[in-house]
C-alpha cells in the first residue's frame, strides 16, 4: 500500500496501547484485599471473586469478596475517623483533596488502561474523558472544602456515608461520590460494582500515598447481596448514595424508609435526542455517535430515543447509516477504536433479548455490514426505525448501543414525545434556532438538557434526575447539600432526647405550656391587640346560637363537600369539641391531585406575579389577624399573645417567600468549554404535604409558601389535631387572586390521606411533618414512582425560629435544578 492508496481508502492501522504496566500492577497486588482503615485486609469470608476482561472473556484479577462482618469493620473505621475528620478545618481537607487530584493525574495512564481492561470501554474514552473528569472532580471539590465554612455556614457533615456505584464509569462514579462527601467532612465506605473494582483499588492506593487519615475512605469489593445490602441496612450509616438501576434504587428507598438515613439516587434513563428540521444534520450525526455509541450505550443518560422532525427524518437516517458503517469496534486498548466491549455476558444477553423483542414488536432493525470480534462480549451499533412510542424498546432502558428513532411534526409534539417516559435524566435538543431550543429545553422533564451537544459533564454542573431517574444532584453547589445537614438539627434532636418527657417536643411545650389557657389583659395590652376572653362570642347574647361553620375541602379554588359525606370533630386541649372538618378520602385526594395538575400554568407564570400574590395573601391574613389568633388559642390552649406572635410570624414568612420568589433563580456555570451552563431552579411539580401539629398556622404557611413561591402546586393535609387554621385560610386565598388549584386542602385522617398521596403516581414529591411511623410510611410508599420525599421522622422543629422554619432548605426542597448546556461559537 502506498500513500495514495491510503488517501483513497483512509484505512486505519492498529494503534494499541500497551497493557503491560497495568497487568504488572495487577500481578503485584493479587489477590486484592479490602481497604479498611488505610490497611489492606483479607476478607473475613476468605473468598475471592474473579474479574474478567470483557474484551476477551479471560480472567484479569482476583478481588476480595467482603461480607457483613467486613462491612461492620469498615463502618466502625469510618465512624472513628469521622470524629476528627468532621472537625478538620476545610483548608486541611482541601489540601488532601488537591493531593488526590494531583496523584490521579500522575497515575492517569495506568488508571485509564486499568479501566479499559476491566470494563471494556475504549482507551480513547478512559484517557480523554473518564480520568480527566475524575481529577477535575477532586480539584473542584477541594475548592468547596476550602470554602465550606464561608459558603455553607450553619451546615455540618452528615457522618458516615455508604456509597454504591455501578460498572459503567467505575472511577468517575467513585469520584462523583467520594469527592463531595469527603470535602464536606464525611467519611465513606464505598462498594464498587462486582465487575469493575480495579480502579477503585488503585484509588485506595492513592489514598494511602497522599496520607489521607485512616478510615476516611474505605473500599469494600464484593457482591451486592453481601456488601451492598449490609451497607444499606447498617444502623451506623447516616447516608446512602447510590447510582445504578431504578429497580435497585427502589429497593434501597424501601430498605431505608423511616431510618432517617439521607438518600440520593441516580438511576436509569431513556433520554430523548430531539432534532428539529433546521438542525445542522452533520453535527447531529456526530452528536448521535456521542449520545448512544459512547461507552457502548452503557450510559444512564445515553440519548437512546432519537426524535426527528418528520421532514428531515429520511435524510438524517441515511446519513446515520453511512456513519455507522464507518464506526470501528474492537480491542478497547486500540486508540483508533470507537466502540469497545459490553461489560459482561449477562449484560450482553439482556441487550440481545431486548433487540429481539424490538424486532418481534414490528420495528425495523439496521446494523452495519461488518462483523463484531468473536472473542469477548461485543454488540454492534444498532438503529431501529418504524418504532411506535409504546413499544418495549421505546420505553425500557436497554443500556447498550441501541438507538430507537421516532418522528414528530411540531415542537409541542416533540415535547410530548420527549416526556413520554417514566424517566427524566437528560435530553439533547438540536436546532440552529436558539429561540426554539431555549423554549423547548425547560419543557422537557430532565435534569440536564444539552443544546446542540450531548453527554457533557463537569464537576461544576450538577447531574441528576427527575421522576424515576432518581433524586439528588451530583456536582455543583447543589450536590454538596446531599452531604451536609443543618447544624441546628443535631442540637435540637439531642435536646429533645434529653428532655425529661421523652414524648414532648419543643413544639408541644409551646403548645401546652404551663400558662393559663387564656391570658389576662396584661398580655393583650402589652401586644396592642384587641382584648378577647373565653366565652366572649356567646357572652354578648345568650339568645343567638353561634352560626355553624363546618369547613369543607378546598379543591380547585372551591370549597367542596367531602366525598364521604362524613365529618370529624376537632377538639381543644380539654377535649371539648370546637368544630368539625370534612373527612377526606381517596376520591377527594384524587380530585385534589387533578386540580393541582390543572394549575400547572402557575409555574409558567412570572416570578413577579407569584411574589405579588404571596404579598397579597400576607396582607389579607393581617386583616384577619385577630380571628386567626383566636383560632390558634381555641385549638391549642396557648396564650393569646403567643398566638398573635404566630400569626405575625406567618405574615413575615409570607413576605420572605414573596421576596424569594423572584430571587432564587439558579446560577450560570462556566465549565471548561466554549459556552455556558444555565442551572435553573425549576419547580418540582405537584407536592403533597402534611403540615405539622405544632404551630397550626405557622407550620402550614411555612411549608405552603415556599412551595408555591417556587411554582409548585400543592395538596395539603393540614394538622389533624388543629386543622382549623388551615381551613380558615380558604377565604384568605379566595381574596388574594391565588389561581384555582394552586393550593388544595383535604382534611381528615392525616396518615391515611398521606398514604394515598404518597401512592399516587401523579404526585411528584411528598413532604411529611408528623410522626416517625408516618414518615416511614411516606418514604416506603413514595418508592412507587420514586417521589422525592422530605420527612421529619417524628422530630419537631421550632417553626418560630427562622433558622429552623424558613430559608434555603425550604427553597431547595421546593425545586430541582435543571442544567441547560449552551455551547457557542461557530
Ligand atoms: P445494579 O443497579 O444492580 O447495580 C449497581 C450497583 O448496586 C452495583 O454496585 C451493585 O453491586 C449494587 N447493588 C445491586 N443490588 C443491590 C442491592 N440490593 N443493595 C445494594 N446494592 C446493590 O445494576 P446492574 O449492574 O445489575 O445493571 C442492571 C441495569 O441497571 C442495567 O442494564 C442498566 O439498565 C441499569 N444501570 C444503570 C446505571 C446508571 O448509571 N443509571 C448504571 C448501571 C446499570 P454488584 O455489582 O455487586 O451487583
Amino acid at each position: 500500500m502506498n500513500v495514495m492508496d491510503i488517501f483513497e481508502t483512509m484505512e486505519y492501522g492498529p494503534a494499541p496501547e500497551s497493557a503491560t504496566p497495568a497487568l504488572q500492577w495487577i500481578k503485584e497486588h493479587q489477590p486484592f484485599g479490602l481497604f479498611i482503615n488505610n490497611q489492606w485486609v483479607a476478607p473475613t469470608s476468605g473468598q475471592y471473586l474473579e474479574s474478567i476482561n470483557p474484551a476477551n472473556g479471560k480472567p484479569l484479577a482476583q478481588v476480595a469478596a467482603a461480607n457483613s462482618a467486613d462491612v461492620d469493620a469498615a463502618v466502625a473505621a469510618a465512624r472513628a475517623a469521622f470524629e476528627s475528620w468532621g472537625k478538620t478545618p476545610g483548608h486541611v481537607r482541601a489540601r488532601y483533596m488537591y493531593a488526590i487530584a494531583r496523584h490521579i493525574q500522575k497515575h492517569s495512564r495506568l488508571l485509564a488502561v486499568l479501566e479499559s481492561l476491566d470494563n471494556g470501554k475504549t482507551i480513547r474514552e478512559t484517557r480523554d474523558l473518564d480520568i480527566p473528569l475524575v481529577a477535575r472532580h477532586f480539584y473542584y471539590h477541594a475548592g468547596w472544602a476550602q470554602l465550606m465554612s464561608s459558603e455553607l455556614p450553619g451546615y455540618e457533615p452528615v457522618g458516615v456515608v455508604g456509597q454504591i456505584i455501578p460498572w459503567n464509569f467505575p472511577l468517575l462514579m467513585l469520584a462523583w461520590k467520594i469527592a463531595p462527601a469527603v470535602a464536606m467532612g464525611n467519611t465513606v465506605v464505598l462498594k464498587p460494582a462486582r465487575y469493575t473494582s480495579l480502579t477503585a483499588l488503585k484509588f485506595a492506593e492513592i489514598v494511602q500515598e497522599v496520607g489521607l487519615p485512616a478510615g476516611v475512605v474505605n473500599i469494600l469489593t464484593g457482591e451486592a447481596s453481601q456488601v451492598g445490602e449490609a451497607l444499606v441496612r447498617h444502623p451506623d450509616v447516616n447516608k446512602i448514595a447510590f447510582t445504578g438501576s431504578t429497580d435497585v434504587g427502589r429497593s434501597i428507598r424501601r430498605a431505608t424508609a423511616g431510618s432517617g438515613k439521607k438518600l440520593s439516587l441516580e438511576l436509569g434513563g431513556k433520554s430523548p435526542f430531539v432534532v428539529f428540521d433546521d438542525a445542522d444534520l452533520d453535527s447531529v450525526v456526530e452528536g448521535v455517535v456521542d449520545a448512544i455509541w459512547f461507552n457502548q450505550g452503557q450510559v444512564c443518560c445515553a440519548g437512546s430515543r432519537l426524535l426527528v422532525q418528520e421532514d428531515v427524518a429520511d435524510s438524517l437516517i441515511s446519513k446515520l447509516r453511512v456513519r455507522m458503517e464507518k464506526l470501528r469496534l474492537g480491542d478497547p486498548l486500540d486508540k483508533a477504536v470507537d466502540m469497545g466491549a459490553i461489560v459482561s455476558p449477562g449484560q450482553l444477553k439482556e441487550i440481545q433479548r431486548l433487540v429481539a423483542q424490538g424486532v418481534e414488536e414490528g420495528a425495523d432493525m439496521w446494523q452495519p455490514s461488518w462483523a463484531c470480534p468473536t472473542e469477548g462480549y461485543f454488540f454492534p451499533p444498532t438503529l431501529f426505525t418504524n418504532v411506535s412510542p409504546a413499544t418495549t424498546i421505546a420505553q425500557v432502558e436497554i443500556f447498550g448501543p441501541v438507538l430507537v428513532s421516532m418522528t414528530f411534526r411540531t415542537p409541542a409534539e416533540a415535547v410530548a414525545l420527549a416526556n413520554n417516559t417514566r424517566y427524566g435524566l437528560a435530553a439533547s435538543v438540536w436546532s440552529e434556532n436558539i429561540n426554539l431550543a431555549l423554549d423547548v429545553a425547560p419543557k422537557i422533564k430532565a435534569g440536564s438538557v444539552w443544546i446542540n451537544c450531548t453527554n457533557m459533564f463537569d464537576a461544576s454542573s450538577g447531574f441528576g434526575g427527575y421522576r424515576e431517574s432518581g433524586f439528588g444532584r451530583e456536582g455543583g453547589k447543589e450536590g454538596l447539600y446531599e452531604y451536609v445537614r443543618p447544624a441546628w438539627e443535631a442540637q435540637e434532636r439531642s435536646k429533645q432526647a434529653s428532655s425529661t418527657n421523652g414524648a414532648a417536643t419543643p413544639g408541644d411545650k409551646a403548645l401546652h405550656g404551663t400558662q393559663p389557657v387564656l391570658s389576662g389583659d396584661d398580655d393583650e395590652q402589652a401586644n396592642g391587640h384587641n382584648v378577647w376572653r373565653a366565652g366572649d362570642e356567646s357572652g354578648f347574647t345568650a339568645a343567638l346560637p353561634p352560626i355553624d361553620r363546618t369547613p369543607k375541602m378546598f379543591i380547585k379554588g372551591k370549597q367542596v363537600r367531602p366525598d364521604s359525606g362524613y365529618s370529624c370533630d376537632v377538639v381543644d386541649p380539654q377535649q371539648r369539641v370546637i368544630g368539625q372538618v370534612g373527612e377526606g378520602n381517596r376520591k377527594d385526594v384524587r380530585n385534589a391531585v387533578e386540580a393541582a395538575h390543572a394549575a400547572s400554568g402557575w409555574a409558567a407564570g412570572t416570578t413577579h406575579n407569584r411574589a405579588q400574590i404571596l404579598y397579597y395573601i400576607a396582607e389579607n391574613l393581617e386583616v384577619r389577624e385577630n380571628e386567626f389568633a383566636r383560632r390558634i388559642v381555641q385549638q391549642t390552649g396557648r396564650r393569646l399573645a403567643d398566638a398573635h406572635e404566630e400569626v405575625q410570624a406567618a405574615i413575615s414568612r409570607l413576605f420572605s417567600y414573596a421576596a424569594w420568589a423572584d430571587k432564587y433563580e439558579g446560577a450560570i456555570h462556566r465549565p471548561p468549554l466554549r459556552g455556558v451552563v444555565l442551572a435553573m431552579n425549576e419547580a418540582i411539580g405537584v407536592i403533597g404535604m402534611a403540615t405539622p401539629d405544632e404551630y397550626p398556622l405557622l407550620g402550614f404557611v411555612s411549608l405552603v409558601a415556599p412551595a408555591i413561591a417556587m411554582g409548585n402546586t400543592v395538596i395539603v393535609i393540614p394538622s389533624q389535631r388543629s386543622p382549623l387554621s388551615a381551613t380558615d385560610c380558604y377565604q384568605v386565598f379566595e381574596t388574594s387572586d391565588l389561581p384555582d388549584g394552586v393550593v388544595n386542602i383535604v382534611t381528615g385522617e392525616r396518615d391515611a390521606l398521606c398514604q394515598v398521596l404518597a401512592d399516587h403516581e401523579d404526585v411528584d414529591a411528598m413532604w411529611y411533618f408528623g410522626s416517625a411511623d408516618g414518615s416511614k410510611q411516606v418514604e416506603l410508599a413514595s418508592a412507587g414512582n420514586m417521589k422525592r420525599t422530605w420527612v421529619n421522622y417524628g422530630h419537631a422543629r421550632n417553626w418560630l425560629d427562622s433558622e429552623q422554619g424558613e430559608g434555603e432548605e425550604f427553597l431547595r426542597e421546593s425545586t430541582q435544578v435543571k442544567n441547560i448546556w449552551v455551547p457557542y461559537g461557530e
